[in-house]
C-alpha cells in the first residue's frame, strides 16, 4: 500500500534535490566556462598565428623582390649598354670591370652574362671563362630567341656552368638596331642566398619558408632539400584554391610535401613571378595552449573532484540527518504510544481517554451525532484475587480486555483500562440502541469466556457489569460528566445484581445524581 510521505520527509527531500541540481549547476558552469575560455584562447592563438605567418610571407616577398630587382637593374643597365655601345674591344673590357663590380656589390648575384645571338659567351663577370660555352640550349635563351619581348625572364633552377652552384636565371632579352634578336643578358641568382636568409629566421623546428616561382615551382626552402627544388607545388591549396582569390592571405591545412599541418601564410610579389610562403607547424602555434589547456584541465578536474566529494559529503551528511530525524520521530511516536498505553492489557490507557474524549466530543457536536460511553466493571474482583492470587487476576484483566476489544470493531471506537479492573469503551457515533447493544454484547462475551470465579454471586465464572451512556452532543457539557454518567449507571447495574447492563435514563447530558433515573437492563 502506498504511504503518503510526512512533510518532514518532502521537505528532505526537496532539500536533497535542491542540493544535487545546485551541485549539478556548478559542475556545468565549471566546465561550460573551461570549454567556452579554451575555446576563445584557441581561436586568438590562431589568430595571432594567423596574422605572424602573413606578416612574415609579406617581408619575405619584400626581400625576394627587392633582391630580383636590383639584379634586374643591372641587368637593365647591361642590356642598354650593350645595345648601345655593343660589345667588343675596350667596351668588352669596361662591361667586364662593371659585370664583376655589380656580382661583388650584390651578395645574391652569383654571376652576370651576355650571350651572344649563338648562344657563344661574349662578356661574363668570371674571371676565366670555360672555353667554346655556349648556352644556346637553356630555356631562358630559347625563350628570348622566340619572343620579342624586352621584360625579365625568371627561371627554374639550374646548375651553374661556371662552377656548379644551384641558380636562379634572371634574363633580358639584347635586341638589334632593328629589334632583332642580338643576345641575352643573364644574371644569376644563387638559390643559397635565400636559403641563407631564410635561415636567420626564429621558427619552429617544424616550421617552413618556401621561394616559388608563380607556377608552383619550387626555388628555395628553409629547411633546404636539394631533391625538392624544382619540384612543384602547384597542387598546394596555396596555388589550388587561394592564390586564385587574393594575392595574400593565411589559413591552416596540411603539407603535400610532409603532411605536417601547419599555418601557411603567402604573398605573391607583384612585380617578378615569384610567390613567397611561410609557414608555422601547428603544433607550434598551439603549443603554449596546449599547455595552458592541461593546466586549466587539471585544475578544473581538481575542482570538479572536490566540488563532486564535497557533494557527496553534503549528501551523506542530509541523509543521516534525514535518517536521525526520523529515527527520532520513531522514537517518539514510540513514546507516545507507550505513553497513551495501558501496560497491563495493552489497551489505551486513562490519558489516551482524556485527549480522545474531548477530541470525540468536538467531533459529535460538529456532525450533530451521539457519543456512546460503556464503563464496565469485573464482578467481585477483589474476591477474585483472594481466591486466585494476584497475577491470576491480572491474567483474567487481560484477558476481559480483549474480549471487550473484541466486541468492537470500527475504527473511531476506543477501549481503555480506566482503573484497576474499570474499562471504559467510547463509541462515536453511536446511539442509545447500538450502544446498549455493544453493551451487552460485552457483556455476554466475558461471560462466554468462562474463566472459574467460584466466589461470583449468581455464576461461577467472571463477569461484568456495564453502565451506558449516551450523549446527545446538542448541549454543552464537560468531559468528565460524560464517564460520571456512565459510571453512575454502571452504579446501578451492580446494585441490580451485577452481570448485566445498566442504562442512563437521560439522553443529554444530565448531572450525575439523576443516575437514579436510570433502568436496570439483562
Ligand atoms: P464489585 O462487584 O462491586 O465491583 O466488587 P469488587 O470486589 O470488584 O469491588 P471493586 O471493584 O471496588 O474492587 C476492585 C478490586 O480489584 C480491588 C483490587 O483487589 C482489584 N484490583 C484492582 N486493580 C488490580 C490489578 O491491577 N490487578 C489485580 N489482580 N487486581 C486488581
Ligand atoms: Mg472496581
Ligand atoms: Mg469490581
Amino acid at each position: 500500500m502506498a504511504q503518503t510521505p510526512s512533510p518532514q520527509t518532502v521537505t528532505q527531500n526537496r532539500t536533497r534535490r535542491l542540493a544535487i541540481a545546485l551541485l549539478g549547476v556548478l559542475v556545468c558552469s565549471l566546465l561550460g566556462l573551461d570549454m567556452w575560455q579554451s575555446w576563445t584562447a584557441r581561436n586568438q592563438a590562431l589568430a595571432n598565428a594567423r596574422n605572424n605567418a602573413l606578416n612574415l610571407a609579406r617581408s619575405l616577398a619584400e626581400h625576394a623582390s627587392s633582391s630580383v630587382e636590383q639584379a634586374d637593374t643591372v641587368l637593365t643597365d647591361l642590356v642598354e649598354r650593350v645595345q648601345t655601345d655593343g660589345a667588343d674591344g675596350a667596351q668588352r673590357e669596361r662591361l667586364h670591370r662593371l659585370m664583376q663590380a655589380a656580382t661583388a656589390a650584390h651578395d645574391q648575384i652569383h654571376g652576370l652574362f651576355i650571350y651572344g645571338p649563338d648562344g657563344s659567351w661574349r662578356v661574363t663577370s668570371n674571371d676565366v671563362d670555360p672555353p667554346g660555352a655556349n648556352n644556346a640550349d637553356r630555356d631562358y635563351f630559347r625563350y628570348h630567341q622566340a619572343h620579342t619581348g624586352s621584360g625579365p625572364q625568371l627561371g627554374k633552377v639550374i646548375a651553374s656552368r661556371s662552377d656548379g652552384a644551384l641558380i636562379i636565371p634572371l634574363s633580358r632579352r639584347i635586341s638589334g638596331p632593328n629589334g632583332e634578336f642580338a643576345g641575352v643578358a643573364l644574371a644569376t641568382l644563387e638559390v643559397r642566398y635565400f636559403n641563407d636568409f631564410y635561415k636567420s629566421f626564429d621558427l619552429d623546428p617544424l616550421g617552413v619558408i618556401s621561394l616559388t616561382l608563380d607556377d608552383g615551382t619550387l626555388l628555395a626552402r628553409r629547411p633546404f632539400e636539394p631533391k625538392l627544388v624544382n619540384t612543384s607545388v602547384a597542387k598546394s591549396r596555396i596555388f589550388t584554391t587561394l592564390l586564385p582569390e587574393s594575392s595574400s592571405g593565411a589559413q591552416m591545412f596540411p603539407s603535400i610535401v610532409d603532411g605536417v599541418t601547419r599555418m601557411y601564410g603567402f604573398d605573391k610579389v607583384q612585380a617578378y613571378p615569384l610567390v613567397l610562403i611561410a609557414g608555422q607547424s601547428e603544433q607550434a602555434v598551439l603549443a603554449a595552449w596546449y599547455a595552458n589547456l592541461w593546466r586549466t584541465a587539471g585544475f578544473v578536474g581538481l575542482l570538479l573532484v572536490v566540488t563532486v566529494l564535497f557533494g557527496a559529503l553534503l549528501l551523506r551528511q542530509l541523509r543521516q540527518t534525514a535518517q536521525t530525524e526520523a529515527e527520532l520521530r520513531n522514537a517518539h511516536a514510540a513514546l507516545e504510544t507507550l505513553a497513551m498505553q495501558d501496560g497491563l492489557t495493552g489497551l489505551g490507557n486513562r490519558r489516551q481517554l482524556e485527549l480522545a474524549l474531548p477530541h470525540e466530543m468536538g467531533r459529535a457536536r460538529r456532525s450533530q451525532r451521539p457519543l456512546g460511553v460503556i464503563m464496565l466493571d469485573i464482578d467481585h474482583f477483589k474476591r477474585y484475587n483472594d481466591r486466585y492470587g494476584h497475577p491470576e487476576g491480572d491474567a483474567c484483566i487481560r484477558s476481559v480486555g480483549q474480549a471487550v476489544l473484541a466486541c468492537v470493531n470500527r475504527s473511531g471506537d476506543l477501549v481503555v483500562r480506566y482503573g484497576g479492573e474499570e474499562l471504559l469503551v467510547l463509541l462515536p457515533e453511536s446511539d442509545l440502541a447500538g450502544t446498549r447493544w455493544i453493551a451487552q454484547q460485552i457483556v455476554d462475551a466475558v461471560r462466554a469466556l468462562a474463566i472459574p470465579h467460584q466466589d461470583n454471586e449468581q455464576e461461577p465464572v467472571v463477569t461484568v457489569s456495564a453502565g451506558v451512556y449516551v450523549w446527545q452532543s446538542s448541549e454543552a457539557e464537560r468531559p468528565q460528566a460524560l464517564v460520571e454518567a456512565a459510571d453512575s449507571a454502571l452504579y446501578e447495574a451492580k446494585r441490580a445484581g451485577r452481570n448485566r447492563i445498566a442504562i442512563h435514563a437521560a439522553s443529554t447530558v444530565t448531572p450525575p445524581q439523576s443516575a437514579s433515573s436510570t433502568a436496570p437492563q439483562g
